[in-house]
């Protein structure tokens, strides 16, 4: 009769009374229970342990042992020893690891199977013997450099920045390193044993699966993939999985690898790229590349659905205004808000996208009638007829639309986007916040305008393009003091091209600042070759007309300081006309250019005067050195009364501000008469001379009479 069949004893007990280290573990390798020598010789405490999946105590390179075999299906309850003196290793909670033996010895109560596991540390039966190891030198050299490189493979494993894992054939982890703990969330315990299953994104636990699924069948051998964790703050991780197994020698899958990037915010700076790539910084709407895409995909359901699309260009009316007037942050700030009205009136099916500057593209699918295309403009354009209100400034902002309809035919994106800023182009030509649909006209006329200023372009680097000099003459003694300098452009099949009509269009890019250079350029050398025709006189001054851009443009003092270096004319010879209009619209602006010019002593003529929005104070405020009367108070067509009137009061008021009055477009005697008896100074016209090219004014002055 055996002992404990009849006595009752504490099985704990029994288990701490134990000379060797023990543990109970369950079918799945999880400690149940441990006694105290078992825990004191892998570091942890008994608490830490129990719970806890067996291999954390094992190496990470034997954690693929069998080291509990599989069932033999033997019968009731019983002890049946399984292995026997293994020698493994134990992993030491502070990270070394000693040598042991273990014994398994399985065990089944009420069908459950436990194993019991019984551990025999080395150091400390070694401690007791081996003169006879200490001879094979060699022997130990190996085990130690054995040792040694495990434990550089698990430091490696552990330290590693790349989240990485060990995986049995299942998938369930055998290892985890602290980067992949840290990716997910969880700690080592939470994740040995278990698979990945309950942190991965639940679209994404196909994926893992099927992957293993190949490895095991032994289809692939490694492969890399992207999956989406779920980290315990609920956070979604991107990661880009490379596993790779190892096999046995009958190409069985031992154990899988993995290494893990986090692609998390790699993956949102790229988005972030991307977004970036297509959308405006300042508004946040689509630019232009993505409504280009658009644009191509519309055009093909247009097609498709037989219906009409719309391109819309906006363009806000002297924008330039409000940045010059309130500054680069208001104009953005107005920007910004414009963006949201519009955004606010575009259709979910539709797209608005910032063209740069202050234009706006609008593309509208599925329209009817070309009417619709006009209707969207106005819905556009009404959520501006409230101010816009930053502080103390109130802000009025209209904008001109060009609407360009189609229908599917249409060739490409460049041509709608160019039809609808031709359309655009006669609504500004039409005034502040009008609407225009592209026609056929329009296209035409576009066409002539681009042709030009591209023939234009190549004139000016031809020398097709010349300044020619028009007299001004002392109207007291009929001598000339000076020429005006026009420019001329000799079209090879049109001929003379008024400036009239190219200057507006060179206006309307870069152009301008070329041609106002070479008008200066040339201008400043003519002047140089010019001679005194009287000593009293002194020399010939020169007035160059400036367009309001090259006016505007922060580089013109210092342009004008380079060309009177080279040109070595005295400043007080360069007068330079600026229109009525253009000096009076930013009268601050105007003010201070004004103050650099006079530093380098170069006089202002304002031009076409009376035309103008003129205001007296400000005349006075300029101080121009010249104004010029326009032609038409010259040279009246209606009202002739009226003109004379006014021509008497301008002239008479340049006298009393002490400016020098100049009188334009003289064309007869009479005229002249006329302006010499009202105390008018200079003046220009038929009468003397058109203007002309550089030689014959040249001979002018030769002959003109001596004063
Ligand atoms: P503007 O500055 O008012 O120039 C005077 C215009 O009146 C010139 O026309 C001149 O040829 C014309 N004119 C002069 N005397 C008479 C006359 O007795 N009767 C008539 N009917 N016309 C007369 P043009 O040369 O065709 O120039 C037209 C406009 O083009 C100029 O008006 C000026 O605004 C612009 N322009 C000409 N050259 C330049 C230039 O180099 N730069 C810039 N920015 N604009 C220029
Ligand atoms: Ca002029
Ligand atoms: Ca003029």
């Amino acid at each position: 009769m055996r002992y404990l069949e009849n006595h009752s004893i504490d099985v704990e007990n029994l288990f701490e009374a134990l000379p060797c280290s023990a543990a109970l573990l369950d079918a799945q390798g999880v400690i149940r229970d441990l006694n105290q020598h078992f825990a004191d010789i892998t570091g942890y405490l008994v608490d830490d342990l129990i719970g806890r999946d067996f291999r954390v105590i094992v190496p990470l390179q034997e954690r693929i042992s069998p080291f509990i075999a599989p069932s033999d299906g033997d019968g009731d309850f019983g002890f049946a020893h399984i292995v026997r003196d293994q020698e493994l290793a134990v992993l030491c909670r502070d990270g070394h690891e000693i040598p042991a033996d273990f014994s398994y010895s399985r065990l089944k109560i009420n069908d459950q199977s436990w194993t019991v596991v019984e551990m025999h540390d080395k150091v400390l039966q070694n401690g007791t013997k081996n003169a006879d190891e200490t001879i094979d030198n060699g022997a130990i050299d190996f085990e130690a450099s054995l040792a040694n490189s495990e434990q550089r493979f698990r430091l490696a494993f552990e330290k590693s920045m790349a989240p990485m894992v060990f995986s049995d054939r299942d998938g369930l982890f055998l290892a985890v390193n602290s980067a992949f703990c840290e990716m997910c969330g969880r700690s080592e315990e939470e994740l040995i044993g278990r698979d990945s299953k309950s942190f991965t994104y639940p679209e994404d636990i196909g994926i893992s699966e099927k992957v293993n699924g190949l490895i095991k069948s032994g289809e692939i051998d490694e492969h890399r993939y992207g999956k989406r964790f779920l980290h315990k703050n609920g956070r979604i991780v991107f990661a880009e999985v490379s596993i790779c197994c190892s096999r046995d020698a009958k190409g069985e899958a031992l154990y899988y690898v993995s290494s893990v990037r986090d692609v998390t915010e790699e993956r949102a700076l790229a988005a972030q790229l991307s977004f970036q790539a297509l959308h405006d910084p300042l508004t946040g709407l689509a630019n232009r590349a993505l409504f280009d895409d658009r644009l191509v995909q519309a055009r093909s359901r247009t097609i498709r659905e037989v219906k009409l699309g719309a391109v819309l260009l906006l363009d806000l009316d002297d924008f330039k205004g409000v940045n010059d007037s309130y500054g680069h942050l208001v104009g953005d700030q107005l920007l910004i808000e414009i963006a949201s009205r519009f955004k606010q009136v575009t259709r979910t099916s539709d797209m608005l996208c910032r063209f740069g500057g202050d234009e706006f593209l609008y593309l509208a699918e599925g329209l009817t009638s070309p009417d619709e295309g006009e209707l969207i403009a106005r819905r556009l354009l009404d959520t501006l007829s409230e101010p816009f209100i930053y502080g103390d400034i109130r802000l009025k902002q209209h904008a001109s639309v060009g609407v360009a309809v189609w229908d599917g035919e249409i060739p490409d994106n460049v041509q709608l986007v160019q039809d609808a800023d031709a359309a655009m182009y006669e609504a500004k030509r039409r005034g502040h916040g009008c609407i225009e649909i592209f026609t056929p006209k329009i296209g035409h006329e576009a066409f002539s305008r681009f042709a030009l200023v591209q023939e234009l372009r190549e004139a000016l680097t031809n020398g097709d393009v010349a300044m020619h000099y028009q007299p001004i003459i002392d109207l007291a003694s009929g001598t000339i003091v000076g020429f005006e300098a026009l420019m001329r452009w000799q079209h090879p099949e049109r001929g003379w091209i008024p400036p009239d009509v190219f200057i507006p269009l060179a206006e309307q890019s870069d152009l301008i600042f070329e041609l106002g250079s070479f008008a200066l350029r040339t201008a400043m050398a003519a002047a140089s070759t010019w001679k005194a025709t009287n000593p009293n006189v002194g020399l010939p001054y020169v007035t160059v007309n400036l367009s309001a851009h090259q006016f505007h443009d922060p580089g013109l003092i210092s342009l004008i300081r380079q060309e009177l270096e080279s040109s070595a004319i005295s400043p007080e010879r360069l007068i330079l006309e600026v229109t009525e209009s253009v000096a009076l619209a930013d009268i601050a602006e105007t003010l201070n250019i004004m103050d650099e010019l006079n530093r380098l002593k170069i006089g202002i003529a304002l031009d076409d005067f009376g035309t103008g929005y003129s205001s007296l104070s400000y005349l006075a405020a300029l101080n121009p050195k010249i104004i010029k009367i326009d032609q038409s108070f010259v040279r009246p067509k209606h009202d002739k009364k009226r003109s004379d009137t006014l021509l008497e009061a301008i002239v008479s008021l340049g006298n009393k501000l002490n400016m020098t009055v100049l009188a334009e477009g003289i064309e007869t005697p009479a005229q002249l008469d006329r302006l010499h008896n009202l105390d008018c100074d200079l003046g220009q016209g038929f009468l003397w001379s058109p203007a002309v090219p550089v030689q014959e004014a040249i001979d002018m002055l030769a002959q003109s009479p001596e004063g």
